[in-house]
């Protein structure tokens, strides 16, 4: 066995997906969560890397001191990465769990540091694109500060990770550290959480359903849909450097909500899908799109490779 890796947030879309790759690539791993917006079907998936003690699941609140779970892992390899996932992240679920959403994105990333130190490994934090808040500039490139509102429906997420990423910042320049972390721009894939509420997966289980697609405003707000599998390389690629410094991670192929929706219509030709016009949340963000130039050069040969109707296939295949 070579060393181990901790995901926090390990049964979670974004973390079971970086625990498949790391047991691929042989590394023991420890799945930490709590199942607040985790799902146990996710972890049933690794039944035999569990019973064969590849995988550790731990059930924890990461916002709590991880030493009791910490130290009662048997035989735990020397740790290399702590990928700090966990937390709420659609916005109907952050909007739901607000206190946790704050608690794990501060006091949680603060006990992921603390544990790092103690085991000499590096943290790369699941910072995100929510930072810009509604941008006035686009595309995003790592240099904009963002157009955030502190005092709002999304500020518990957004704010949150602002924190991160100060902490994380602060963190290195205390301690002489070289933690990092990535800004994720929104993605899809499989084992995203049904009731997820993010566009993709709704529109998809609409699509399914036969149900009427829901178009929140008029729908020409953009965003940029990364496949989950260029994602997790761009992770990868970006733990393995010796970046500190905040890096976007996405598809830089831009969509408004309205051409997603035809896009999802394409894939169903045997049903004409129906479009339910809602009222747009307070703050969403009218437009998204990330500027790749760090990761393409310094994450060489990292770039988005999945389009948005070959994801979908792909995703649509999986439900
Ligand atoms: N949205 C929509 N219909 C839905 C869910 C979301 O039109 O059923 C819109 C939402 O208002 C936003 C965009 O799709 O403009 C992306 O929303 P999502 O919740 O996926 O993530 P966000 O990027 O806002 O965090």
């Amino acid at each position: 066995m070579k060393n181990s890796v901790i995901v926090s947030g390990g049964f979670g879309f974004l973390g079971s997906h970086l625990v498949d790759e790391y047991l691929k690539q042989g590394y023991q791993v420890v799945a930490v969560d709590n199942f607040c917006t985790g799902s146990r079907a996710n972890q049933d998936e690794f039944k035999k890397e569990i019973a064969e003690d590849r995988l550790k699941a731990v059930e924890a609140d990461v916002s709590q001191s991880w030493t009791p779970w910490l130290n009662s892992i048997q035989n735990l390899a020397p740790v290399k990465y702590i990928f700090h996932f966990a937390s709420p992240a659609s916005p109907p679920h952050y909007q739901k769990l607000g206190l946790e959403t704050l608690a794990v994105n501060s006091v949680g990333l603060g006990h992921a540091l603390a544990a790092a130190d103690e085991h000499k490994a590096r943290v790369v934090f699941a910072s995100t694109s929510e930072i810009y808040g509604d941008p006035s500039v686009s595309p995003q490139p790592e240099t904009y500060w963002g157009n955030v509102n502190s005092f709002g429906v999304r500020s518990c997420y957004d704010e949150a990770k602002r924190f991160g990423e100060a902490l994380i910042y602060t963190h290195n320049l205390k301690h002489n550290t070289h933690h990092g972390l990535v800004r994720i721009f929104n993605t899809y894939g499989p084992r995203m959480n049904p009731a997820d509420g993010r566009v993709i997966i709704n529109l998809l289980m609409q699509a399914e359903k036969r149900e009427p697609l829901t178009i929140y405003g008029n729908g020409e707000q953009t965003r940029s849909f990364c496949y989950v599998d260029d994602l997790i390389a761009g992770i990868i690629g970006y733990a393995q450097s010796h970046w500190t410094t905040p890096m976007n991670l996405g598809n830089d192929h831009e969509f408004s909500i309205n051409q997603l929706a035809e896009t999802i219509q394409s894939i169903y030709p045997d049903r004409q899908l129906e479009v339910r016009h809602l009222p747009l949340p307070q703050d969403d963000p009218q437009q998204r799109k990330p500027d790749l130039t760090l990761a393409r050069e310094h994450l060489t040969p990292w770039t988005p490779k999945i389009q948005l109707r070959e994801g979908l296939l792909k995703m649509r295949a999986c439900l």
